[in-house]
């Protein structure tokens, strides 16, 4: 009410993962439009101390923290005076609070699952910045949209720029949609000198600053993977019309291909604050003073085909979406056990497809999955992960 007498629109806005990437960048995005906002929760997994500093500058209603140890210290030593919550069911309960108008779901992996369904739910519309819960439960998260009539706005730069290209074109039919791949660090390293491939030139992304494990995901081209399975949800279409193409400047974010053979992209500076406005504004583009891409300065743009045989995860990826069911979700699973485990140096970068691999061909095929089937399907995979991991490294 007061937000209609003020004459504007004030939107309630929850951060899940507000001390990653994507969160500090939101909140980089609401310093730009005070005005705009209300904060209602701030969540965090263990970083206390940054959660700490952004609720007392923010004085977000409350913040939560999924683990359990790193609550308690909180709650503690916190000069924090709001409500604070606990555990997954924190996070779920910040997610599906009645106030919220949109939530930034910014959370890592297949935690983003449950608290995306319970916003769903709530009736709030999600800026998705988690790609995994797609991944993981794309059909059940899209339906479950669709019934309640929420909008699900992709933060990803990829999908956020098809999102844009499709913007006025409902009437157009779409043969394709061609996602844009940097290539990672190790585009050009030859195939045979993988296996010198270490975390810390793994953590070294080309173009954009990211969280690790995603920046992990890009230099696999596992995250390639995702984002298709990504879109294919996001844009009810099928695979054989999704294409990644290499595009090591990482300038045009994706492209759509109309059916006369017209091609409509999207560019722009690998920023991800733009990505992230978009959501939270959609489908306004606001001003904003953010760096302008210099074309002129750029140069040349160029493309690539992927080659899958330096990087299976991008193969593996399109199999698991055309096996369907709970085969995403069991790479998803896969994959963050063996990304875990090469962050901490305990396998090599070959054997992070090598053991998602595995872990699919382990896995039984079922269709239609409900959640407590991909739920279990995600526990299951993580123990064959983790199975396959320690014997080879034993
Ligand atoms: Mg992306």
């Amino acid at each position: 009410m007061d937000a209609i007498l003020k004459g504007y629109f004030v939107r309630t806005l929850t951060i899940l993962g507000s001390t990653g990437s994507i969160g500090t960048q939101t909140l980089d995005i609401l310093d730009r439009f005070p005005e705009e906002f209300q904060l209602n929760f701030l969540t965090a997994h263990t970083r206390i101390a940054d959660l700490e500093a952004q609720a007392l500058r923010y004085q977000p209603k409350g913040v939560a923290i999924s683990n359990e140890a790193c609550w308690k210290e909180f709650k503690k030593n916190t000069k924090f005076t709001g409500e604070i919550l606990c555990g997954e069911e924190g996070i779920i309960a910040a997610a599906a609070d009645a106030s919220n108008d949109i939530v930034m779901q910014a959370l890592v992996g297949f935690s983003g699952v449950m608290p995306t369904l319970a916003a769903i739910q709530s009736g709030t519309s999600i800026a998705l910045a988690n790609k995994e819960t797609l991944v993981s439960a794309g059909s059940i998260v899209m339906k479950a949209a669709q019934d309640k009539n929420v909008p699900i706005l992709a933060v990803d730069s990829e999908h956020s720029a098809i999102l844009q290209c499709l913007s006025g074109e409902a009437n157009n039919s779409i043969e394709k949609l061609i996602l844009t791949a940097s290539g990672g660090p190790f585009r050009t390293l030859p195939h045979d000198e993988f296996s010198s491939i270490t975390v810390e030139k793994a953590l070294k992304h080309p173009n954009w600053v990211m969280g690790s494990k995603i920046t992990i995901d890009s230099s696999t081209l596992m995250n390639k993977g995702f984002e298709v399975i990504e879109a294919h949800y996001l844009f009810d279409i099928s695979i054989e019309h999704i294409e990644v193409i290499i595009h090591p400047q990482s300038i045009i974010h994706s492209m759509i291909q109309f059916t006369d053979g017209s091609i409509k992209a999207q560019l722009g500076t690998p920023d991800m604050r733009i990505p992230i406005m978009y959501a939270l504004f959609y489908p306004e583009h606001k001003p904003a003073d953010l760096p302008r891409l210099d074309l002129i300065s750029m140069g040349d743009l160029s493309f690539q085909k992927p080659d899958i045989h330096k990087f299976p995860c991008l193969a593996l990826a399109y199999q698991a979406l055309s096996i369907g069911g709970i085969a995403p979700a069991t790479i998803n699973a896969a994959n963050e056990i063996a990304v875990q485990a090469f962050l901490k140096k305990h396998i090599s970068f070959n054997q992070i497809p090598q053991s998602i691999e595995y872990t699919l061909h382990k896995m039984p095929i079922i269709h239609q999955p409900s959640i407590s089937d991909i739920s279990h399907a995600d526990t299951e995979a993580r123990k064959i992960a983790a199975e396959f991991l320690h014997y080879i490294a034993s």
